[in-house]
């Protein structure tokens, strides 16, 4: 795990990666890919279901849990767009407005859109061995469900990238479409810089941001190789006669038969 990464001084970008065990490694390129963390609803129950039957996403997995009675509890102002979403995957979808207030608006389209309005703040999240079993609200009712979209929070990891300093835009570190962020030799991928992407999309990400990191070592090793190329050529240029005859009077001395 990186705790820290550090840039060195130089014309050439050349970073020290420090790993929470003490390890460092050394490396003239740096492709952050650290995701997210998911901030979840502060419910009692709510975080051990996570990813099994408490869901986030209708196109991550809607199918799975398609024609079944599903919960929306509302913890943002997504959850109506949400709640309209989930309710593609099945016709008994269940809205917990839970501690939000929704517009007389909003409570038209959700009543409209063939779903049901379930009042009274949440307790907790009932479940057994099995998984979920539904949602204990405050009054003490179980409205059972199969499974319940929530709202999470997606916070990106990027402390490793700020620290590099990496210019921020709207909130998130800027890259370009090839991945590079605004410090030269250092790029991200993925959910780190875009928090709602999925996993294709934060894999082409990191494969174009691979593809121009390669690119750039091969430049670079071709620029230093240059350098390295046109040194030796002066050097032998400015190696002749009258300089061997000093560098032999300098070693030599008298010793020098009349080199
Ligand atoms: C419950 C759930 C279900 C999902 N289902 C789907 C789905 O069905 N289909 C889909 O396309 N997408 C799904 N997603 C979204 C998908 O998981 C992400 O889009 C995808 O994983 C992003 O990939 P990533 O490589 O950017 O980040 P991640 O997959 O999150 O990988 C980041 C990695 O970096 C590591 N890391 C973090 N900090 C450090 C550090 N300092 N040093 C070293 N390593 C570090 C983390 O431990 C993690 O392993 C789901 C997300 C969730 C939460």
């Amino acid at each position: 795990r990186a705790d820290e990464i550090v840039r060195a001084d130089g014309p050439d970008p050349l970073f020290t990666v420090r790993l929470d065990g003490g390890a460092t490694l050394r490396t003239r390129r740096v492709l952050v890919a650290t995701g997210v963390r998911d901030g979840l609803p502060d419910l009692p129950g709510l975080r051990e279901r996570w990813g099994k039957d408490v869901l986030h996403c209708p196109y991550c997995h809607g199918y799975e849990v398609r024609d079944r009675p599903l919960g929306v509890l509302a913890t943002g102002p997504m959850a109506v767009h949400q709640a309209l979403l989930v309710r593609q995957w099945s016709p008994d979808v269940a809205m917990f407005p839970h501690d939000q207030e929704f517009s007389p608006g909003d409570r038209e389209r959700l009543v409209a859109g063939g779903i049901t309005l379930v009042e009274g703040p949440a307790k907790r999240i009932a479940a057994d061995e099995r998984g979920i079993r539904g949602v204990e609200l405050a009054d003490g009712r179980v409205v059972e469900r199969a499974a319940l979209f929530v709202q999470s929070d997606l916070v990106p990891l990027d402390g490793l990238l700020t620290g590099l300093g990496c210019a921020r835009e709207n909130g998130l570190v800027r890259t370009d479409a090839m991945g590079r962020t605004s410090v030269p030799g250092v790029s991200a991928a993925g959910n780190v810089v875009q928090p709602f992407g999925q996993v294709i999309m934060a894999a082409a990400q990191g494969s174009a941001a691979a593809m121009a990191l390669n690119a750039d070592l091969v430049e670079e090793d071709v620029r230093r190789a240059v350098d390295r190329e046109r040194t030796t050529a002066r050097n032998a240029a400015e190696f002749g006669a009258a300089v061997e005859a000093l560098v032999a009077a300098t070693v030599l001395g008298d010793r020098g038969h009349g080199l």
